[in-house]
């Protein structure tokens, strides 16, 4: 069982939220396509910590935006975001 941190909520039951997924730092529309591959098909998840959008279906019904470590799913950094795209 996963404690996702809501920064309205507080630590609640992963069944409350549906995963948004991996968050993306989309490049600016005119990029190259070099930087809109590295940040749609080069996920960042060799490393230890992850950026990841969760939605607080059972809740707040708010988009979350954290840090995950993948070795331990300790959650850091927990802040209100638009749809991922704060
Ligand atoms: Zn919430």
């Amino acid at each position: 069982m996963l404690l996702v941190p809501c920064p309205h909520c507080g630590d609640r039951d992963e069944s409350e939220f549906d995963y948004g997924g991996r968050a993306i730092d989309s490049p600016a529309l005119q990029a190259d396509l070099t930087q809109w591959h590295e940040a749609i098909h080069l996920p960042d998840s060799i490393e230890s910590n992850v950026t990841e959008i969760w939605f607080h279906t059972a809740g707040c019904e708010c988009w979350i935006k954290l840090q995950r470590n993948i070795h331990t799913h300790e959650f850091q950094n927990p802040v209100i975001s638009n749809k991922g795209h704060t």
